[in-house]
């Protein structure tokens, strides 16, 4: 399940969440013309976040995928409500990590 979220920088507020990117376009409309009469505020914010509220966007690759992993694992347990469950997260550190040493055993392995 993907989530999305608005944010309008000129007014520093951010949309509820939104699951459907049609709803996300939707929202960024409703806010420009109801409060901006139709302008585009300078560096508004539209995309997918993570289970945090964070923007993918916004983090870096390895955040980025830690975050993917871990919503993907709270997803399994609950795709309707925000966070990450414990385990999620230290599984997907557990899942990078155990790749990272398996890359470095197998390059080790190889010379
Ligand atoms: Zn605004």
């Amino acid at each position: 399940m993907h989530r999305y979220r608005y944010r309008c920088t000129v007014c520093r507020t951010t949309s509820p969440v939104v699951l459907d990117p049609d709803d996300l376009d939707a929202e960024g409309t409703a806010h420009r013309q109801g409060v901006h009469g139709g302008h585009i505020p300078d560096d508004e914010i539209a995309g997918q976040i993570d289970r945090l509220g964070r923007w993918y966007a916004a983090l870096s690759p390895l955040a980025a995928l830690h975050a993917r992993i871990a919503d993907g694992l709270s997803d399994l347990r609950d795709e309707k409500t925000m966070g990450h469950y414990w385990w999620a997260s230290a599984g997907a550190a557990l899942l990078i990590g155990g790749t990272a040493a398996l890359t470095l055993l197998l390059i080790a392995a190889a010379l």
